[in-house]
């Protein structure tokens, strides 16, 4: 009996050891499978949910809550929906000219905070352009619908809207949490900036119940701690604005390897319609009120994916040198410019993420 135990605690002792000696090796990870998930209805794109979690079970609450928080903000942010009880952008576009408006935490947040890009100056992003932006909507989605009667939209039209887009016309009174537009005629359209605040506004949450996932908005990615099969990154593609052309259709042109942060990529590629052959895509220049022509994409990675939402569109209306120049001035944040005769601009901190500039020494 005594012999029985001493061998059974010896064989214990050296499973436990055994057991040590691999969890330095990541073994001890294997408790987590990786999960993945989608969901269509939200943000009018596509939502998809990676992680490792212990079980199915687990991931599935894990997503449920993800995607309920995510639900709640696109009624707050749904500029064409009223719903009861709720004073969402619908709402305040309507009304704010009238009397101040008592709008929802999440939306006053992300209007103050556009409200402070555009008090710094940075001007090209400027989410009171509503009246113009509206009515490229309008004209991108009839020509969608009906690709042969597709027209541009009168530069008379542009011009007069264009007249009620300054942003200081939007009042914001932090104490009472109100917006009030002194301008009648202002409108807000979030789309530049909305997928990345609500990528950041889910993060305390993930990180708390699932730290290793990867969550993307319709591309706007963020990536949580590393994946636990033992890699020290998460492989995140960039995308060929221009597969076709780039000698059959590969999806990506390059890969960014990280953890802990996000990818936003602004494209002409995703949302645009044709007229007399040529495309019309969804990001205006509010100098031209046209579609912005220097830029086919860029990606920005940082750690806040409301700024690298911002900065996507931002640079994309920006030219190559001057976005360059913002970029190199602002800490942790990198970006990849596409350009339209094909070549690629990286800042200078992109190498350590970007796999072609890793293998070609930091030189694209
Ligand atoms: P996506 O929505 O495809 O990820 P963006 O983040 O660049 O792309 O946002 C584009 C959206 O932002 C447009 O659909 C429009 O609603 C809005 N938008 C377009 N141009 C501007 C601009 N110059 N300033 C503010 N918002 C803009
Ligand atoms: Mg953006």
């Amino acid at each position: 009996m005594k012999l029985k135990s001493a061998s059974f605690f010896c064989i214990l002792l050296a499973a436990l050891l055994a057991v040590s000696a691999l969890v330095p090796f990541g073994l001890s990870e294997s408790a987590y499978t990786k999960f993945s998930r989608r969901a269509l209805d939200i943000f009018d794109t596509e939502i998809t949910l990676m992680g490792y979690a212990r079980t199915q079970e687990e991931f599935d609450r894990v997503f449920d809550d993800t995607m309920a928080m995510l639900r709640r903000f696109d009624q707050v942010f749904d500029a064409y929906n009223a719903y009861e009880d709720l004073s969402n952008l619908y709402y305040v576009n309507r009304h704010a000219a009238e009397a101040p408006v008592e709008i929802p935490e999440e939306l006053f947040s992300l209007i103050s905070w556009c409200k402070e890009q555009w008090n710094n100056g940075l001007r090209s992003t400027n989410i009171a352009m509503g009246a113009v932006l509206s009515i490229w909507h309008e004209y991108r989605e009839a020509g969608m619908a009906h690709p042969e009667a597709a027209q541009l939209p009168p530069v008379e039209a542009l011009q007069a809207a264009s007249a009620h887009t300054d942003f200081d016309q939007v009042i914001l009174d932090a104490e009472k949490q109100t917006v009030f537009f002194a301008d009648p005629q202002i409108t807000l359209d979030i789309g530049a900036v909305a997928k990345g605040w609500a990528a950041d506004a889910v993060l305390p949450y993930l990180r708390e119940h699932m730290p290793s996932f990867l969550i993307s908005l319709g591309g706007n990615v963020y990536a949580g701690e590393a994946p636990l099969d033992g890699r020290a990154n998460w492989a995140i593609g960039v995308e060929d604005p221009r597969p076709d052309e780039n000698g059959g259709g590969l999806m990506y042109r390059d890969i960014v390897d990280l953890h802990s942060l996000t990818v936003v990529t602004s494209g002409d590629y995703h949302r645009f319609y044709v007229v007399d052959g040529q495309r019309y895509h969804h990001i205006i220049d509010p100098e031209t009120l046209f579609p912005s022509t220097k830029m086919l994409s860029v990606t920005i990675i940082c750690e806040s994916s409301t700024l690298a939402d911002f900065l996507s569109t931002t640079l994309f209306v920006l030219s190559a040198e001057e976005g360059l120049k913002l970029i190199e001035s602002m800490e942790g944040v990198e970006a990849l410019w596409m350009l339209p005769d094909g070549t690629e601009q990286a800042s200078s901190g992109m190498g350590q993420y970007l796999r072609s500039l890793k293998n070609a020494g930091g030189k694209v």
